[in-house]
């Protein structure tokens, strides 16, 4: 049987706020444990929480960049459950009246274009983080656990999307579209790394052509979007066999381990039901003016579409190279960066980016803002080669070496003596050797046979290492010949 999965992100984002969701604490990250705390965030009896208008902003803008309708009358409720990460036994969140409802996001697959829905963005606070010591730092097995409370609080928004994610490339992409949108918005880092943003994922699988839903299980611990595509496809292959195996798939949560490459059950699901949501007393519903919305509105920056289009217009990229060039705002800003420093044709600083640079950032798990090439080591490089000094043969020999360290291209090419000949007299010089040494050859082009002269020209490349200039070989080869 032929089977096709169905996915459904929740993607928890951490707000760039100054300060945290209902008290004035510090949202700062990396502080000593416990230094950024209050009775509110503590929630010790009696205090009392005031919404962060800030916040509220935040989630309002984010919607409004993925097309949803704003709720004009909002609400926070309780999520009743204890766990230790949590000072009060309830966490504030949103139930039935979220910020916004009915967003989507378009994926341009390179070969299709797919628009993924978003049901809903509400607005909770964080939980504090859980350190479990000894074991293999997970809660099973450890000795005992401490728990930091600085980012108890701090403001988090959940994107949960429509089930109309098809494959874990899919996956992928969308979360990594939402990403490079909030970050252009300013609401968020949204760094996988530091935490302040996470994605759970749903999925399921149903035979292909059904229109019903299969039974879902949720995955936890995806920390990058490696992650999420490897667990995916990890826990996709598991249900397929589950089913061929006769098995039932069961409603769950699963821990995916990156170590291990394999998902493995964490809980049975809860149910809303079993939250008791009910709306928080201490809070008073939130009431919104249309024309406050229309401002927010009014302040949105240009977004990745937006910034594809132009990179479209003004530069005249291909789609494809737009597409990538603006799939994450530093590379959009490594990209523009470039171009304003160079005259030559952006396509070649687009070449660059898209290829050598981005191949050796994925073999290093590196973003483009965290190497040590910026926008000038390539413009650099490019007109070394537009003006003779390199070949673009040299220009990839020179360029790990330049991302490993930083150096200026013009400084590897000066030490390491690989700059270009391109001296004529130099060159014949060169030709007379090849020709000397390969008279056999030479007598061949000259009955006709056409490839000797590659050949020939082959030679003088690699007498000088690759250095001489191609054109001029080929130009003054021809003449003495
Ligand atoms: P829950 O009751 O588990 O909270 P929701 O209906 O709220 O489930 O959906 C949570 C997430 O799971 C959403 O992103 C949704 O798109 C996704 N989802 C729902 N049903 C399925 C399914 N059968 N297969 C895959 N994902 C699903
Ligand atoms: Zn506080
Ligand atoms: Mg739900």
């Amino acid at each position: 049987m032929e089977y096709e999965s169905v996915i459904g992100l929740e993607i928890h984002v951490e707000l760039d706020t100054e300060s945290k969701m209902f008290c004035n604490c510090s949202t700062r990250f990396g502080e000593e444990p416990n230094t950024q705390t209050c009775p509110v965030c503590l929630g010790l009896p009696g205090s009392l929480p005031v919404a962060n208008e800030k916040a509220i902003e935040y989630v309002i803008k984010s919607g409004l960049a993925i097309g949803c309708d704003i709720s004009l009358y909002s609400q926070f409720h309780r999520k009743n459950y204890f766990y230790p990460d949590m000072p009060k036994n309830y966490q504030i969140s949103q139930y039935d009246l979220p910020l916004c409802i009915n967003g989507h996001v378009d994926l341009d697959m390179d070969d299709y274009e797919t628009r993924i829905g978003v049901t809903r963005i509400h607005l909770e606070e964080d939980t504090g983080k859980l350190i479990h010591v000894g074991g293999a730092g997970r809660i099973a097995g450890a000795e005992y656990s401490l728990v930091d409370f600085n980012r108890a609080g701090v403001p988090l928004m959940e994107i949960v999307s429509e089930p109309d994610i098809r494959t874990p490339e899919e996956a992928k992409v969308y979360a990594q579209k939402l990403r490079a949108i909030l970050i252009s918005l300013g609401v968020s880092d949204c760094s996988m790394e530091k935490g302040s943003m996470r994605v759970d994922a749903n999925v399921s699988i149903r035979p292909k052509g059904s229109t019903e839903f299969g039974v879902k299980t949720e995955l936890k611990n995806l920390n990058s979007f490696r992650s999420l595509q490897r667990a995916l496809t990890y826990e996709i292959e598991r249900q397929k066999k589950a089913l061929e195996e006769g098995e039932v798939i069961v409603q769950e949560t699963r821990h995916w381990d990156e170590s291990k490459n394999r998902t493995s059950i964490l809980r049975t699901k809860e149910y809303a039901h079993d939250y008791r949501y009910f709306p928080d007393p201490d809070l008073v519903p939130m009431q919104f003016d249309s024309s406050w919305i229309e401002s927010l509105k009014a302040e949105i920056p240009e977004l990745p579409d937006e910034r594809k289009q132009r990179f479209i217009r003004r530069f005249g990229l291909p789609a494809h190279d737009a597409n990538l060039l603006t799939a994450t705002k530093a590379m959009g800003d490594f990209f523009e960066e470039a171009v304003s420093i160079y005259a030559g044709d952006p396509k070649a600083i687009s070449n660059w980016i898209l290829g050598d640079l981005s191949y050796y950032l994925n073999t290093e798990n590196l973003e483009i803002d965290e190497s040590a090439i910026t926008p000038k080591h390539i413009v650099e490089m490019l007109k070394l080669i537009d003006n003779g000094t390199i070949s673009g043969k040299i220009a990839k020999e020179i360029f790990p070496e330049m991302f490993e360290t930083g150096k200026m291209p013009q400084a590897i090419v000066e030490e390491r003596g690989m700059t270009q000949i391109s001296g004529e007299d130099e060159i014949a010089k060169i030709i007379d050797t090849v020709l000397a040494e390969n008279a056999a050859v030479v007598q061949e082009y000259r009955e006709g046979k056409e490839r000797a002269f590659g050949f020939l020209v082959g030679q003088a490349m690699r007498l000088t290492k690759g250095r001489a200039n191609p054109q001029l070989v080929n130009k003054l080869l021809r003449e003495k010949l």
